[in-house]
């Protein structure tokens, strides 16, 4: 199974939630099975206690898990059915090594962040990845993980520390980093302003990960000079640069990623086995 790391830069309600499922939509399309996990770095076990004006209604699932609206996307995005573990708090993870603790798990150990909290973060994943999700009943090939928040905010450190261990040569092919970053567009200045996401690249590589896709989400469409200057500051090609404007409508959003080839992208990235077209029964 592969994973796609999902994370967002400058602010939040970037978009992850809407370019996660675009991509799954884009991957399920064409034949690959797509499983979904949601990260909310927060301390609440689950969404039933978070705010409903903060954070929307919250999205009950079959299992009767109290999960983010975000699952609730990727349920009809994808057509799938998931289930309460797809989401991940951070009160959960820490109830579940605190439990390990406690009944002798890590006896004789210093119970630590690294590795302990985030080796249980991979385990966690790595268990929960293979759950199939639709009616085939098959595992799924390729896993989208969106990490909630924003690089840099201390929440999330953790979890970006877990997944450092994909940069790794031999796991290298297991994993990549999608981000979104917003480019803003203030009116005085009269132009893009990439800066803020420049910061946000540089916070994503401090935390031991590289950025596979950027993907520059902006109120209109990006000029190739702007893509061009966000790739000449990182560590990305023209073609990992990739703009997602304001729609009118989110479903739009798969087209744009596949009018810009993120599929062939991701293919070619995770070394995902080309399936011949298939015509999908849903
Ligand atoms: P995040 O997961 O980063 O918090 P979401 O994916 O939930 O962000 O998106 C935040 C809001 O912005 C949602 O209401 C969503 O419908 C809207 N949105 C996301 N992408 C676009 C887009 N390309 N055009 C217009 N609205 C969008």
């Amino acid at each position: 199974i592969k994973y796609i790391l999902v994370t967002g830069g400058v602010i939040s309600g970037v978009g992850k939630g809407i370019i996660s499922s675009s991509i799954g939509v884009l991957l399920k399309n064409n034949g690959y099975k797509v499983s979904a996990i949601k990260i909310d770095p927060y301390l609440n076990i689950d969404a039933g206690t978070f705010s409903p004006y903060e954070h929307g209604e919250v999205f009950v699932l079959d299992d009767g898990g109290e999960v983010d609206l975000d699952l609730g996307n990727y349920e009809r995005f994808l057509n799938v059915r998931l289930t309460r573990d797809n989401n991940i708090t951070t009160g959960k993870m820490f109830q579940h090594v605190t439990e390990r603790e406690r009944r002798g798990d890590y006896c004789g150990k210093t119970v630590q962040m690294i590795p302990h909290l985030t080796d249980a973060i991979i385990e966690w994943i790595e268990r929960v990845a293979k759950i199939p999700v639709d009616n085939t009943n098959q595992t799924p090939d390729v896993c989208i993980i969106e990490l909630g928040g924003t690089v840099g905010d201390i929440e999330g450190m953790a979890y970006l520390s877990a997944f450092e261990r994909f940069q790794c040569p031999k796991m290298r092919n297991r994993l990549m980093n999608v981000h979104v970053s917003l480019i803003l567009e203030p009116k005085a200045a009269g132009e893009p302003k990439t800066k803020p996401m420049q910061n946000s690249v540089r916070n994503l590589r401090m935390s031991g990960l590289t950025a596979d896709l950027l993907i520059c989400r902006s109120s209109n469409p990006l000029a190739l000079d702007v893509r061009q200057k966000i790739a000449s500051f990182g560590p990305a090609d023209l073609d990992q640069v990739i703009n997602v404007h304001d729609v009118s409508n989110i479903y739009k959003v798969p087209l744009l990623l596949q009018e810009q080839g993120v599929l062939e992208k991701i293919i070619d990235r995770l070394q995902l086995p080309t399936i011949p077209d298939t015509v999908r029964d849903d």
